[in-house]
């Protein structure tokens, strides 16, 4: 219908002079705002209006956006076992302590900083990816970047493909230190091969997977590896808004028998204050004291800062996420909140998740993308590859079956972390998980099957892809 400019200026909530512009500027002609305009030109109208005010909204939100300043990168040091991941940390920890020439005094916070000219970098000063995927289960990410080590003189190990699949499940980026490298049995080409091997090209042979010599013992390339992570940091164009309410998670607890509940925590938005409430989990506490890896007592820490601190009321879990509140009522009101919720849900019985493959399965059919995580564990390589390409074939349009980890040995539990993460199963053939390993499955929902007969295996998976599966109670 024909509309006259001075309501259409009422509805579009501007001034008629303001409209009278707009169309000026189309070229549309009028007497004056009592003029009536033909439907298409207020359409028209209309329209642009619209992509100004959305346009103006994106380059508002933008502006917002980079006004928050950078934030350092959080990295995580994972690999297989006796490849250097302590001597790494070691190496860092120590570098950083005699450029500030005050003397050794550290303490353990759970994260450092290592400074270097081209900014700040934080590392979590636990190795390994048990640690790392506890946190990530409980839902916080901590760390962007992962830091792979592999020794040269040995090449890909079990655990650096484990390490590689935490990492991946986490969305964090991947950089490969190749370690040892001042040994005379360090061979960076075996790296780069077993690498391949995985389908992860190395920038040395055209890819873009990054992989940097280093010598944890004489601190060889270890610049270089600071460097490339700043760089990677920069891409992923970290940020965190110092201002904002603080926020972060909770990386370790203990109790101290004089101090009471000792708490370390990784500061990831906003700036924590002493004073400040916060709540992590079902726990709260009013900050009372902060210390940093110097042994400093500091007033406050802001993002990227890790401090122990003093003032929860009961020991708070590694992987919580911690919040600011404004007080004690607004603490004690949320807490009571979530343990009030935790009990009814358990009384309920929602904790019972996924059990069996077809309980997956079924959830994953009411998704959009029907995904299968699978965690495949098996007696021999070659027992591997063959579950492997029968899988391949399994998979359809409509159900993805995505290897997580395939690997020789029985089911560990860092294997149920990452399921639970990933709300994968795990399907084992010809090895034998061990108890511990069976309850902690149980505990956290992860559906976990052994299989002797590979054809068993494939005709369970087939039944679950084709959805004929009737679930089992
Ligand atoms: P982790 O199990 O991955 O934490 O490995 P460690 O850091 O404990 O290292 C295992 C062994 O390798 C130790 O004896 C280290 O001294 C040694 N090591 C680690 N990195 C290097 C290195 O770059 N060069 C040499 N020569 N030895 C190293």
């Amino acid at each position: 219908a024909k509309i006259r400019i001075y309501q259409l200026a009422k509805e579009l909530e501007m001034s008629n002079d303001e409209l009278l512009k707009i169309l000026d500027d189309m070229g549309v002609t009028y007497k004056s705002h009592a003029s009536t305009l033909e439907e298409d030109t207020a359409l028209a109208v209309k329209e642009l209006i619209g992509e100004q005010k959305v346009a103006e909204a994106a380059r508002k939100a933008e502006e917002a956006r980079k006004s928050i300043p950078h934030r350092p990168p959080v990295v995580v040091i994972m690999g297989h076992v006796d490849h250097g991941k302590t001597s790494l940390l070691d190496y860092l920890r120590k570098s950083r302590i005699a450029e500030k020439e005050a003397g050794g005094i550290t303490q353990h916070v759970g994260a450092f900083e290592v400074k270097t000219p081209g900014g700040t970098v934080v590392f979590i000063d636990t190795p390994g990816h048990e640690a790392f995927t506890t946190i990530r289960q409980r839902g916080a990410k901590v760390a962007d970047i992962a830091v792979i080590v592999i020794a040269a003189t040995e090449g890909v190990m079990p655990q650096t493909k484990e390490a590689i699949a935490h990492a991946k499940a986490s969305g964090a980026k991947i950089i490969f230190a190749a370690n040892k490298m001042d040994l005379p049995g360090a061979d960076i080409n075996k790296v780069y091969q077993d690498l391949m091997q995985l389908g992860l090209v190395p920038v040395a042979y055209g890819g873009d997977v990054e992989v940097l010599p280093i010598s944890a013992k004489t601190g060889q390339g270890v610049a270089d590896l600071l460097e490339t992570i700043l760089l990677m940091a920069e891409l992923e164009d970290l940020r965190a808004d110092p201002k904002a309410e603080a926020q972060g998670v909770i990386l370790e607890a203990r109790v101290d028998k004089q101090a009471g509940v000792l708490a370390s925590l990784l500061v990831q938005q906003g700036t924590l204050r002493i004073g400040d409430y916060v709540v992590a989990g079902e726990c709260w506490g009013k900050i009372k004291a902060m210390s940093d890896a110097e042994g400093n007592r500091r007033t406050e820490a802001g993002p990227g800062s890790a401090v122990q601190v003093l003032g929860f009321s009961e020991l708070p879990s590694a992987g919580d996420t911690f919040t600011w509140v404004p007080d004690q009522v607004a603490a004690k009101e949320i807490t009571e909140e979530r343990i009030e919720e935790r009990k009814a849900s358990e009384a309920r019985g929602d904790l019972q998740r996924a059990r069996s493959l077809a309980d997956l399965m079924r959830k994953a059919q009411q998704d959009e993308q029907k995904e299968i995580n699978l965690i495949l564990r098996a007696d021999t390589q070659g027992s591997l590859e063959a579950i492997q390409n029968i899988l391949a074939k399994e998979a359809t349009e409509e159900v993805k079956i995505n290897v997580l980890l395939a690997a020789v040995g029985a089911p560990t539990e860092s294997d149920v972390l990452l399921a639970s993460t990933a709300h994968g199963a795990i399907l084992a053939f010809s090895v034998n998980p061990s108890g511990s390993v069976k309850k902690a499955a149980e505990q956290k929902g992860v559906p976990l099957q052994s299989f002797r007969i590979i054809y068993e295996l494939i005709d369970e998976i087939r039944k679950m892809v084709k959805g004929q599966r009737e679930p089992v109670y």
